[in-house]
């Protein structure tokens, strides 16, 4: 394989992700008023009184800005951030000190035009807006509030007129698989910076719902890579996505049919017949790969207590920023130094050749055996199995 295709199959930051975190997530409140099926916070109306307080955020903040250049990526999610009524100081905060801020609100009457254009003032850039269905009746039944679909529309009209970048997030349940292609068009014609899919973890309320199989996951990783050539996607909780763009590349280079080679099943062959017609560019490499972090490695997650976790879907705390540095956590306590030690991991992400560029999720390890370094119960592969492992092992060596 030419090594000029295997770059940029994946993103990596341009830093020791054992030294600082990428990307920083900190839940401002876990207060919200919808009563989303999947949520993982399991939000209530209410805020807590134990949230970290505005002081409290703005030290935070202060210590995220010290781990730069480059600034790290910082996004404020809940519940729903904006019943924080801090909430634009927190983020002129944050500006001010050379953040990038990003924001994952929830679509309640509380996010209007106006907000928007508010927030934006202060220094916001990005917003992430979360789309379930294709349709008022699917989205609204998994937000348990009417109407949320249509202002979910509107916001993200909203969003994109006052120059803020829309993120939209979609939750993979087995519910919503007919929706994907459609959802996939509304992003494309609509522009979208980034489409995330995230791969749900049994984690909070989320529990109750039904997850895909590793066979069916397999298979909307496969429809997501060829969408990925056109719209820019990132698999959430999904890290053997990077298995797949390594895998599909490769056999693109060789000539070698993927369906042959990846066995394709028939949701595969649905979702794939729904997208079409689809605009396909000339693919020379996936227009925005995936990047190589996980938690613990290059992520990091703060309750809306302080409490420093790997992942917002692993509900193990490695101490509180009340307490602690969160650079010190990061980089030292006993959790986050196994999450980044790829020899300890169980079953086959221990023993897979993608496991240095994938390692699985450990959220849905921890959820489905107690064991965060067990193997990923969603990923269909068997190491040994791909039939070009050293094409596979040049592209890893790049690393
Ligand atoms: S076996 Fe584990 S490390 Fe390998 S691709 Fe699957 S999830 Fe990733």
């Amino acid at each position: 394989m030419a090594a000029s295709h295997a770059e940029g199959l994946f993103r990596r930051p341009r830093f020791d992700v054992s030294l600082r975190p990428f990307i920083i997530i900190w839940e401002v409140t876990r207060a919200c008023d919808l009563v989303c099926a999947h949520c993982r916070a399991e939000a209530i109306p209410a805020r807590n009184p134990g949230e970290l307080t505005t002081v409290e955020g703005k030290q935070l903040i202060d210590q995220i800005a010290g781990i730069g250049p480059p600034p790290a990526l910082f996004v404020l999610t809940g519940g729903d951030p904006m019943k924080r009524p801090d909430l634009k100081e927190l983020i002129e905060h944050g500006t001010g000190r050379g953040l990038p801020v990003a924001l994952s609100p929830s679509a309640t009457r509380l996010l209007t035009a106006e907000a928007l254009k508010d927030l934006r003032a202060c220094g916001l850039k990005a917003v992430s807006l979360s789309l379930d269905g294709d349709s008022a009746r699917m989205h609204d039944r998994f937000r348990g509030v009417e109407g949320v679909f249509e202002r979910t529309m509107e916001l993200w009209a909203a969003a994109r007129a006052c120059g803020l970048k829309v993120q939209l997030n979609t939750t993979v349940v087995r519910q919503n698989l007919a929706a994907l292609p459609a959802i996939a068009r509304m992003a494309h014609e609509r522009n979208v910076m980034t489409w995330s899919l995230f791969f749900m973890v049994p984690t909070g309320r989320a529990a109750a719902l039904s997850p895909l199989g590793p066979d069916e996951c397999e298979d909307v990783m496969h429809f997501l890579y060829d969408v990925a050539g056109t719209v820019r996607v990132k698999a959430t909780e999904g890290h053997h996505f990077r298995r797949i763009v390594i895998q599909r590349s490769i056999l693109e280079q060789r000539g070698v049919p993927a369906d042959d080679a990846m066995q394709f099943g028939p949701l595969y062959r649905s979702l794939s017949q729904a997208l079409e017609p689809w605009p396909r560019t000339p693919r020379t490499h996936v227009r925005r790969s995936p990047m190589d972090v996980n938690a613990g490695r290059g992520f990091v997650f703060i309750s809306h207590i302080g409490a420093v976790h790997p992942s917002g879907f692993l509900p193990l705390a490695a101490g509180n920023v009340r307490a602690r540095s969160l650079l010190d956590i990061y980089r030292e306590s006993p959790l986050f130094l196994s999450l980044r030690d790829g020899a300890v991991l169980e079953g086959r992400c221990g023993l897979c050749e993608f496991g240095p560029v994938c390692g699985g999720s450990r959220s849905r390890a921890l959820a489905a055996t107690g064991n965060p370094l067990a193997e990923d119960p969603l990923c269909a592969y068997q190491p040994g199995s791909f039939p070009y492992l050293d094409d596979a092992a040049k592209i890893l060596a790049q690393r």
